[in-house]
């Protein structure tokens, strides 16, 4: 048995029985783990406030040998996120950052890029950045770190600046220009290209102010879930909610 602390942004909240929950939280140095909570049901619990979906926490717990689960011992909130779970777009956001960030790290290894994205990202939607343009950002990023994301180059192929629009190949993984590309694959028009180059260079919160239009957010969206769902070979359910919610309201 081993006691460990680390400051965590919480990615899942379960019932267990009557009185506990399971708890799914991303920490820097451990990565992703579950634990079980004691009594986090109950009422008067203390665990009660801070168990909330990208909640940042200063967390205790116990590693078990040969268990999968761990025990939480001690949750203090750091930072809450309710400034922007009251939204239906704020919660539906939420839990597709949080399930997004378990589908990409497997669980027990250091997440000390994966972890500053979330807690950044987070941070700007608490600080009043546009849910659709933070989780462009969240999404082409974690594809990066994932390494499975084409961010734009001069074309494999022939050499050929992409500015003027690309094609994504290979079933996601690669970005080439539309001459090479030929009639199949994602068409990815200039904007997006541009969206790329600056979310490659900038921190979230200076995004904004690149102007990016719905339009050139969409294709950014398109992009990111061809290779999103060509690498996991399946679609995230909260995706899937999430785009359906939004699409109808
Ligand atoms: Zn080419």
């Amino acid at each position: 048995m081993r006691f460990r602390r680390a400051e965590a942004l919480i990615l899942d909240v379960q019932p267990l029985g009557d009185a506990d929950r399971i708890v799914a939280f991303l920490t820097r140095e451990a990565g992703s783990l579950r634990g079980v909570a004691r009594g986090a049901r109950r009422r008067y619990s203390r665990h009660a406030g801070q168990l909330q979906l990208l909640s940042k926490v200063d967390l205790q717990w116990l590693e078990r040998e040969g268990r999968e689960l761990a025990r939480v011992t001690s949750v203090e909130l750091l930072r809450p996120a309710d400034g922007f779970l009251g939204t239906l777009e704020g919660l539906l956001t939420a839990s597709y950052l949080a399930e997004s960030v378990r589908a990409f790290a497997p669980e027990g290894e250091p997440q000390e890029l994966l972890y500053r994205l979330l807690d950044t990202t987070v941070e700007a939607l608490l600080a009043g950045t546009g849910p659709g343009l933070a989780t462009r950002y969240f999404e082409v990023w974690l594809l990066r770190l994932a390494g499975v994301f084409p961010f734009p180059s001069p074309c494999p192929v022939c050499g050929a600046e992409l500015a003027g629009g690309a094609r994504l190949v290979g079933g996601g993984e690669s970005l080439v220009c539309a001459a090479c590309g030929g009639p199949g694959g994602e068409t990815v028009p200039p904007e997006a290209l541009r969206f790329l180059a600056a979310a490659a260079r900038l921190p979230l919160p200076r995004m904004a102010a690149e102007g990016f239009t719905a339009a050139a957010l969409a294709a950014v969206e398109r992009l990111a879930t061809a290779v999103r769902r060509h690498f996991l070979q399946q679609e995230l359910r909260s995706y899937q909610v999430m785009a359906r919610t939004l699409q109808g309201a």
